[in-house]
């Protein structure tokens, strides 16, 4: 792989590739060394400037027939897609996911996400609300939908492409332009999503990619010229963000801690082939990743035994593999915290079984048996290729276990009975709760977002736009007849 050069090394501000006046980022592969390139970041002032260009090219963008809109959005669907494999081995080389699951980001969520956000504009619909303060025909009561103006998308490393277009294309769709600030994981494979816009024709301004690390998103959250915050990160930073954001709107993706309840009458085969997806799609590095494995002691036993020997068949190795299954962790960050839960793990009793060695950031699949709801892996977001399992003798215990952490994005439960499904899914804290199913089960254009610290709102398809539009009442007089009695009114 050659450096990368030109262009991907640079922001994106007003349809001009420029250097930020900041430190420099040198990238580079963790996983494989490899020297990337070397980035100019973006200061505040670099963020005041792309902030303004956003904010001068909103009300044109706005302006244009919606049927207009659709069709570029639908257009960078196209032109996305057409460049799945660049795009796809750039985020490999950045991040070390495989690239099967690159290739995937790319074809099944980024790209389309324009053409469903395209399809959601069309649908989004106001209302005519019957008048209650009046004694008159005359008032005719609208509501309808504006955009918010400039929407700060700030991005994480695990979805560079996919979180990042879900947000800027539900933000474009309903009329804002956008800042983002992609992860300084992935600064190049997002700049060669956002050379596309121009190629999909969308207008100078309307898309700004301003590259940094944490500093960089922090201006862009204080920038007065910001309206609202689509932010995916962890809850430490989503809670910094909602800190500063102050009374912009704010939409907060942020940690899970998901829970895999496996109950007495349970298909143990199912909830094997839901723990590996669950546990090991990403190496983990997923927030609906089962982060902590319930089950009850009648099918303990077979479980470990079903999911140890499925473990042992994982493919582990190089991400630009095809066979490969599970690649190694994107940086030395989460390396650390997967190491430190399973040492606090093993320190404090349970068992860890490991299929493999330790190599550089490629880390096993690893097993924990006799894991306590004490234990830090039960307790935090791990973020890696762990299965801790937790024994349990009731139904009860199992959603008191579940429900005792701060984090409330998906979990999951395994069982054969309809009414104990609907009773668990109910008595959940999550946002969402998959029956039978893995908790990294997601479905598009259904909601999606946590409780607790898991995050503030939903998103996907229609639920973005609480964040991205401003309800607007319209009240009309039609002044055709006479005036009515305003009984309501004088009540008040
Ligand atoms: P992170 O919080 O370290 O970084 C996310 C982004 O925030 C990066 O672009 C980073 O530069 C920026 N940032 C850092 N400090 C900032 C600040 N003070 N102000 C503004 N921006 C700042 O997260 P990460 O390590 O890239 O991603 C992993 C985390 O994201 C995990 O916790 C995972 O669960 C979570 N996540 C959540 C969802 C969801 O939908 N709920 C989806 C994907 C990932």
């Amino acid at each position: 792989m050659t450096t990368v050069q030109g262009t991907l090394s640079r922001s994106l501000i007003g349809g001009s590739w420029t250097d930020g006046h900041g430190e420099m980022m040198h990238v580079r592969s963790g996983w494989s060394g490899t020297p990337i390139t070397d980035i100019a970041t973006c200061t505040e002032a670099d963020v005041r400037h792309a902030v303004q260009v956003a904010e001068a090219a909103q009300p044109a963008w706005a302006a244009l027939a919606l049927v207009d809109r659709v069709e570029i959005l639908r257009e960078l669907n196209r032109v996305i897609a057409a460049n799945t494999e660049e795009i796809a081995q750039m985020i490999t080389l950045e991040t070390g996911k495989t690239i099967s699951e690159t290739r995937e980001e790319i074809l099944e969520y980024s790209a389309p996400a324009y053409q469903k956000a395209a399809e959601e504009a069309l649908r989004h619909r106001g209302l005519s609300l019957p008048s209650t303060q009046e004694r008159s025909n005359n008032k005719r009561l609208v509501l309808t939908h504006r955009p918010v103006g400039v929407v700060a998308v700030i991005s994480p490393y695990n979805f560079p492409t996919d979180i990042a277009s879900i947000g800027i294309a539900h933000a474009l769709a309903v009329g804002n332009t956008v800042v983002w600030k992609p992860s300084e994981w992935t600064p190049v494979s997002c700049a060669m999503v956002a050379a596309l816009f121009a190629e999909a024709g969308v207008p100078d301004g309307v898309l700004n990619l301003i590259q940094g690390k944490g500093e960089t998103g922090a201006a862009l959250v204080r920038d007065p010229g910001v309206d609202a915050i689509f932010f995916t990160g962890s809850t430490a930073t989503g809670e910094r963000i909602a800190r500063e954001a102050g009374l912009k709107k704010t939409l907060l993706e942020l940690g899970g801690d998901g829970p895999q309840i496996v109950l007495a009458d349970a298909d143990v085969e199912a909830a094997v082939d839901g723990a590996m997806l669950g546990c090991f799609y990403l190496a983990g590095q997923v927030c609906t990743s089962a982060e902590r494995i319930l089950v009850h002691e009648s099918v303990h036993d077979e479980f470990v035994s079903l999911l140890s020997a499925r473990m042992a068949t994982l493919r582990v190795g190089d991400p630009t593999d095809e066979a490969t299954e599970m690649g190694p962790l994107c940086n030395e960050g989460t390396l650390a915290r997967v190491r430190a839960h399973v040492q606090d793990a093993r320190d404090r009793g349970a068992e860890v079984r490991q299929f493999g060695e330790e190599d550089g950031l490629f880390y096993p699949p690893t097993l924990l048996v006799g894991v306590t709801p004490d234990m830090e892996i039960a307790r935090a977001e791990t973020f890696g290729p762990v299965a801790p399992v937790i024994k349990v003798a009731s139904t009860e215990e199992a959603v008191a276990i579940a429900n005792s952490s701060e984090l409330g994005l998906t979990a999951s439960v395994y069982t054969r009975d309809l009414a104990t499904a609907w009773r668990v899914g109910e008595a959940l804290q999550h946002g969402t709760v998959n029956i039978n199913e893995s908790t990294n089960y997601w479905d598009q254009l259904a909601p999606f977002g946590g409780t607790g610290k898991s995050g503030n709102a939903r998103e996907l398809s229609q639920w973005f736009f609480g964040t991205f539009t401003e309800t607007k009442l319209l009240n009309f007089d039609l002044n055709d007849q006479p005036r009515g009695d305003r009984r309501v009114m004088r009540q008040a």
